[in-house]
């Protein structure tokens, strides 16, 4: 049971050129915090490298609003690295990642302190519906989810995003880990703690547009599943052991032949298909390699997550 009473609340808002966004998110905020006596907001901006005038809009309204403080980071880093900058300069004692487009929907938030207060150390937004995402983007997401959970040590929930309260314990816990490539909701779902989740319908991006294409989507998958399972690395040698048992049968059969009938020199159709299969199957193989190879390598550089130009503090 965590006490009643008053808390404090860090929103962790990652934005990459969202100036159209911004003067609504913050109407909303004032909105549904108006009333929110027993809650102290911290509003953590972090500026993603936008190449629009989304700092200048931040710097104004950070004038005549001190919960207001502001990342910047250096460039664009992508989300995943903005999210963690945001983690690290969070001093509430409860933490919520949210988007600015307002496809979070505020008001949820309440709802997960409601929870949170019942003793949870970790209240997940759950959209119960994706109906507002393209077919592609649901399939997609479907396939990736199953992939990912029957594979990876911790199994992610399902439509499930980084829209979450976060207590100061999963928070501290978040910031001790090492890696540089960071799936935030892999990282979420692996530290564990007291979770539950509350349920909500997400609508469609308020202004502007989505930062995410099919080709981004595609290596966000990648780094989910290389960062969170080895199997595909492992599958090689079973595939490698079945090919092999299945090319023995054939050799057995082609020698038994030979020797019952003879040579015949037609074999140009299977010999063939076999040069290619194997050679596909030895590319892709090679190409897994590399995706952890790589990975690997980026890791051992220790290179730090973002890099901060400056942040921006109420009074400065
Ligand atoms: N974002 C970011 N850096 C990026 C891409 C996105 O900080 O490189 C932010 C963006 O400003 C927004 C949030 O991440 O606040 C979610 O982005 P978006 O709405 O484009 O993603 P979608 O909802 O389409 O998955
Ligand atoms: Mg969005």
């Amino acid at each position: 049971m965590h006490a009643a009473g008053p808390v404090t609340l860090s929103l962790v808002i990652p934005v990459f050129n969202e100036e159209d966004s911004l003067d609504g998110f913050l109407v909303r905020i004032g909105q549904v915090f108006a009333r929110e006596a027993q809650i102290g907001l911290e509003l953590v901006f972090v500026n993603d490298g936008s190449t629009d005038a989304t700092l200048d809009r931040l710097l104004r309204h950070q004038m005549d609003d001190p919960r207001i403080r502001i990342v910047d980071l250096s460039r664009n880093f992508g989300k995943e690295a903005a999210l963690s900058a945001g983690l690290q300069t969070a001093t509430g004692r409860i933490v919520v990642p949210i988007d600015v487009d307002l496809q979070d929907p505020p008001e949820v938030i309440l709802q997960m302190v409601a929870r949170w207060r019942e003793g949870y150390e970790m209240v997940l937004g759950h959209r119960i519906s994706r109906r507002n995402d393209s077919w592609a983007k649901q399939t997609s997401a479907n396939w990736f989810y199953r992939l990912h959970n029957r594979i990876a040590e911790q199994p992610l929930p399902e439509n499930v995003g980084d829209f979450r309260l976060m207590d100061r314990c999963v928070v501290d816990a978040l910031l001790t880990l090492p890696e540089s490539r960071r799936f935030m909701k892999g990282l979420f779902a692996w530290v564990g703690f007291r979770t539950t989740h509350v349920d909500y319908e997400r609508p469609e991006r308020a202004a502007g547009k989505s930062k995410f294409n099919g080709w981004r989507l595609w290596n966000f998958a990648l780094e989910g599943i290389t960062s969170f399972s080895t199997e595909p690395l492992r599958i090689w040698t079973y595939l490698g052991a079945a090919v092999s048992l299945v090319s023995f049968g054939i050799a057995m059969f082609i020698v038994t032949r030979t020797l019952i009938y003879g040579v015949d020199l037609p074999g140009y159709a299977s010999l063939m298909v076999a040069v290619t299969f194997l050679g596909g199957l030895q590319l892709i193989g090679i190409g897994v390699l590399g995706e952890y190879l790589g990975r690997t390598y980026i890791e051992a550089k220790h290179r730090p997550v973002f890099l901060v130009r400056r942040i921006y503090e109420p009074k400065d």
